[in-house]
């Protein structure tokens, strides 16, 4: 049978296999499948063609028009996964785990997507927290802006997650406005490469922003330069060689590390066997053995349970993992495929016997387990080990055997968990299982650093969590040490790794103009008409109205507080509200001036104003007492578009007194019809 040939995709064009391609067997039938990789590869010429051409268009796009981009790049993924998961299959995988893979990734680009509009301007500047006064009189100011790199994003990827490992590091990345070079793991890499193809041929990518390395990616990264990231997903050796790469150091460019880790779960103190607790606790633990055949950066490696509980845990797991059928994973009833390939599971059984020095083997033996597959796979059964002397054992806390392998230990007492969880030196994830609180928060303060995830579940939140193995796009996935030190995702903080953040000083006027955003003492602009009479795109950045004043009297503030019932005694005894540190006397409640100024503001005719939606930072700075006058200030601050009949418009507002003195302010929020 002839081999699949697997390409690139470098400088516009499809490049297939050449010199020094590599062949790359099928994982559950161990023969030859495809064909990958070719050293006459241009690394220089794909680099430029990113810089040159990919960079400069996705910048042209704002921060809104990359994540329609995105939705639109996941759809056309969505549409054709089946092509997908046929493939996949080859990589040992089975149909629940491609649901991790291929599903996961495209669920992760969409909520970036979603969280691009909804999160980050429309615009080409991302504002990084507030204006910071730097000076008295507020005429010189500071705001953090983030703007992307100007080079490219290189992201090494591992071979257990072809698609979701591309995907969770190219949404952030073209998000941001960087273009990519992606070199996935060359075992799997033909289900990355249908996925590149996929993307490429919707038309929806700008030229030069998505370029693919099957096989070896030559001396691409001794020619990175200091606007360039490396994004590594790997084993812990391997980014130790990468990230020692003269360039990258000299460079100082920015090397992210995803690597593996002794991830463990930790059973609670006070969870007994007939606790809801404790099977949920025996389910997890199997399922993060089983899922990928243990071929996840995040699954459990060491499972820490009470001394008193050993042997219940043992027990229990192994019932579970006697139900693991293993074999062909596109049979229906199995329910562990194989390893990625035979090297991979001569490393893993390498590895369980260095765990076996140290512990005893309670479950699966690798010589004699019940196979539904071809014997020339790469299978394995899952492997449960017990090591009675956590406190000496020095592999079982260092040796990641990445299949379906853990180790369970005994503890005495939480802080002596906590302690053999920490002995991992850095996890990207812990879980525990527990229905203490106290507990919980023990467990957070004493391992939340060495951990990039601390995932917790009791009967409260189980129906609904989403499991000690699954990075979300919404939270950050990395972790300290050992884990490699690394961070990605978490939102729109995993778009910032490939961003330059850039402290800006200046004058409000030249602040406001550079985040498209008013800034309080930014020059205002008198509106032609009252701006709830303009349409979304009318309205100018700056655009102003004043308000005529309105004095507040006693009869304001007794009528308010009948009416809506808040007699608070500031508002209604003048003794009790003197003896308050705050008030000279009675004083207007806030809520009333609140009310006062949008009957000051508001135009009352129907127009292009839709709804009021919100109210942001409400501070109230100086009581008003009767006989005040307040009038108000109304400022476009920043416009958002929602999308074709509407858009978002926040308004700064400022009430004063009748000395000019602020009395409150806060940010109003409006949809406005374009
Ligand atoms: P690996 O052997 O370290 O390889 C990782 C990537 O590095 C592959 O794409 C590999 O390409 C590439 N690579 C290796 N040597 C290179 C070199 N000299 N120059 C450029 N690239 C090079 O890891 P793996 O076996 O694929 O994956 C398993 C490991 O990844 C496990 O240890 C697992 O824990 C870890 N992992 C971590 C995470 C996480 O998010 N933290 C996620 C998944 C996996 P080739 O395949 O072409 O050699």
């Amino acid at each position: 049978m002839s081999l699949h040939q697997i390409s690139s995709f470098a400088n516009g064009a499809w490049v297939p296999p050449g010199p020094g391609a590599r062949t790359i067997a099928s994982a559950i039938t161990g023969a030859p499948f495809a064909s990958a990789g070719n050293t006459d590869l241009d690394a220089q010429a794909m680099l430029d063609h990113a810089r040159d051409i990919g960079g400069p268009a996705l910048r042209a796009l704002t921060f809104h028009q990359r994540a329609k981009m995105l939705k639109a790049l996941a759809q056309v993924l969505s549409e054709q996964k089946q092509a997908l998961y046929d493939l996949s299959f080859e990589t040992g995988a089975t149909q629940k785990d491609h649901l991790i893979d291929i599903d996961g990734g495209i669920g992760t680009m969409f909520v970036f997507a979603s969280k691009g509009r909804r999160e980050m301007p429309d615009a080409h500047v991302y504002l990084d927290g507030d204006v910071e006064q730097l000076s008295r009189n507020g005429t010189f100011l500071g705001q953090h802006v983030c703007t992307p790199l100007q080079g490219v994003a290189i992201h090494i990827n591992a071979f257990n997650f072809p698609v979701w490992g591309m995907l969770e590091k190219l949404a952030p990345t073209l998000l941001a406005g960087v273009p990519a070079i992606v070199k996935p793991a060359t075992n799997s890499c033909y289900v990355t490469e249908l996925a590149v193809r996929i993307m490429l041929e919707s038309g929806l990518l700008p030229d030069g922003s998505l370029q693919l390395v099957s096989g070896g990616i030559g001396d691409m990264l001794d020619r990175l330069g200091c606007q360039d990231v490396v994004s590594f997903t790997g084993s812990a050796d391997t980014a130790l060689k990468l990230r020692q790469t003269p360039a990258i150091l000299q460079n100082s460019v920015r090397f992210v590390a995803e690597q593996d880790s002794l991830n463990a779960s930790i059973l609670g103190s006070d969870v007994t066997p007939d606790a809801p607790e404790f099977d949920l606790f025996v389910k997890e633990v199997a399922r993060e053995m089983t899922t990928k055949a243990g071929q996840k950066c995040t699954a459990i490696r060491r499972i820490i349970v009470p001394e008193t509980q050993v042997q219940n845990v043992i027990d229990a797991v192994s019932a579970r993992l006697t139900k693991v059928t293993i074999g062909d994973p596109r049979a229906d009833d199995t329910r562990m495929g194989a390893l990625v390939s035979n090297a991979q599971k001569a490393d893993v059984l390498a590895k369980a016997a260095l765990i076996g020095q140290e512990a005893n083997r309670v479950f699966g033996d690798p010589d004699a387990f019940e196979l539904n597959g071809d014997p020339n796979g790469a299978f394995v059964p899952p492997m449960l080990f017990h090591c009675t002397d956590p406190d000496t054992a020095q592999r079982v806390h260092d040796t990641e055997a990445f299949g379906p392998v853990s180790t369970l230990m005994g503890y005495r007492d939480l802080n002596h968990a906590v302690e053999i969880a920490n002995r991992g030196q850095g996890s990207l994830v812990t879980s525990l299982i527990t229905h203490d609180p106290q507990v919980a928060r023990d467990v957070v303060l004493k391992a939340g650093a060495y951990n990039g995830r601390i995932y917790i579940n009791d009967r409260d939140s189980m129906a609904e969590s989403t499991g000690h193995g699954s990075p979300l796009p919404h939270m950050v996935h990395g972790g300290p040490g050992r884990a490699g030190g690394g961070e990605e995702m978490g939102g729109v903080r995993g778009v910032m790794h490939y961003m330059q953040r850039t402290a800006v000083q200046g004058s409000p006027r030249m602040l406001a103009t550079i985040g498209g955003k008013w800034v309080p003492g930014a020059p205002e602009i008198t509106t032609p008409a009252h701006p709830f009479t303009r349409s979304f795109d009318a309205l100018e950045i700056g655009e102003t109205l004043h308000t005529a004043p309105r004095v507040v009297t006693l009869d304001d503030i007794e009528h308010f507080a009948r009416f809506t019932g808040d007699t608070f005694y500031a508002h209604m005894d003048e003794a009790a509200a003197a003896r308050n540190p705050f008030f000279p006397g009675r004083v207007a409640h806030g809520y009333l001036l609140l009310s006062f100024a949008a009957g000051l503001f508001v135009e009352p005719n129907e127009g292009p104003v839709l709804a009021n939606t919100g109210l942001d930072g409400l501070r109230f700075m100086k009581p008003v007492v009767p006989g005040d006058a307040i009038k108000v200030r109304l400022t476009v601050k920043q416009k958002t578009q929602r999308n074709e009949e509407y858009g978002e418009v926040r308004w700064h507002v400022t009430l004063t007194n009748q000395d000019d003195e602020p009395v409150a302010e806060y940010e109003l929020l409006t949809m406005c019809a374009r």
